[in-house]
């Protein structure tokens, strides 16, 4: 092996909740873990604003400093953390292959992906706008609905996504208008009828967004079209969700690992194993149903406790 290859027990590739529990947890077992933390250092909860929901944070606690303080934690028992993307992964053979920007390899033990999912937005300017602002833009009803009590929301999308969080945000919020670009859902008939038979949930047809409205601080309202009649409305809001899909950041697995028909890894039901050994997978790249800090938290340490089992197992394979 080239003196510039490196090799390490286990790499963790991500930066979420999911990831440094995976780290926390794998460095307590002297896995000597390294952590890649990719393009977006702290995951998707760096573009999230306050965290009410995560046990532990009585007065709640924003995202990113909530990162810092896991990652803070991941480094304590010794987490090598790193800036880096990894950009290429060869998993064809027993030494888990990982290439860093392109350059650098590294040979692996155990590797646990958590990677994560990201968010699609529509990619207005005034969406990306308050979406930075943290000024009323989301894509997570559970993580931010609470934040709208009594006020009147907009969302948009027409999946079983868009259906469950407009019934999430309906028991919250005083009016909830949902934008439904085609004449039907594409939902499943039964979260289609939830949201029909909900009185505080306005369904438009027909209708896109144009613009996302406010004051230069928080959204006031959105302005929509209906592609059939092609007028304008505009609708006070002070929420703006989006809820048109997610998409597992999994593309460089997909030569190895099971993925199902979305990219999401497919895992062994109740463990954090994929189709590959050694490799382990825990968060939102596997997760398309719960997509919470908490659940990814927790897949993170089911990771690192597979991956220091079957490290286990095989050093006593070779002593046998
Ligand atoms: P989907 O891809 O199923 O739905 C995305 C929705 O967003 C579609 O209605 C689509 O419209 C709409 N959309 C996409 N782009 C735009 C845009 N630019 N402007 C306006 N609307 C847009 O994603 P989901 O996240 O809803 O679901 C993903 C998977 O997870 C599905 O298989 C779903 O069944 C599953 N799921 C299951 C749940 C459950 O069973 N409890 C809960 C949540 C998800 P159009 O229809 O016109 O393409």
């Amino acid at each position: 092996m080239s003196d510039s290859i490196e090799k390490v027990k286990c790499l963790i590739i991500g930066s979420g909740p999911a990831g440094y529990t995976a780290a926390i947890y794998a460095a307590r077992a002297n896995m000597f873990p390294v952590l890649y933390q990719g393009s977006q250092p702290g995951g998707q909860l760096t573009t999230t604003n306050e965290v009410e929901n995560f046990p532990g944070y009585p007065e709640g606690i924003t995202g990113p400093e909530m990162m810092m303080e896991l990652q803070k934690q991941a480094e304590r028992f010794g987490t090598d953390i790193r800036d880096g993307w990894i950009t290429k992964v060869d998993f064809s053979g027993e030494v888990h292959k990982v290439w860093v920007n392109n350059e650098k390899e590294i040979h692996c033990d155990t590797v646990i992906v958590s990677t994560g999912a990201s968010a699609k937005y529509l990619g207005l300017d005034s969406e990306q706008k308050y979406l930075k602002l943290g000024g009323g833009v989301s894509a997570c009803a559970v993580c931010d609905g609470f934040f709208y009590r009594n006020q009147e929301v907009v969302i948009v999308g027409a999946g079983d996504s868009a259906c469950e969080e407009a019934h999430y945000l309906s028991k919250l919020c005083k009016k909830v208008t949902m934008l439904v670009r085609r004449d039907e859902f594409r939902a499943s008939k039964i979260m289609e009828a939830r949201v029909r038979k909900t009185p505080n949930i306005e369904i438009l047809f027909n209708t896109e967004t144009e613009e996302v409205l406010g004051d230069g601080q928080v959204v006031t309202g959105v302005k929509v079209k209906n592609n059939a009649t092609g007028e304008n409305q505009i609708i006070p809001a002070t929420g703006f969700f989006v809820a048109i899909g997610h998409k597992p950041n999994t593309d460089i697995f997909k030569e190895y690992l099971e993925l199902d028909e979305t990219g999401y890894i497919i895992n062994v039901p109740g463990s954090s194993k994929t189709n590959i050994e050694g490799v382990f997978v825990s968060g939102d790249a596997a997760d398309h149903v719960y997509r919470q800090a908490v659940t990814a938290a927790g897949t993170g340490c089911m990771a690192a406790l597979d991956a220091e089992r079957y490290l286990a197992a095989k050093e006593t394979e070779v002593e046998v």
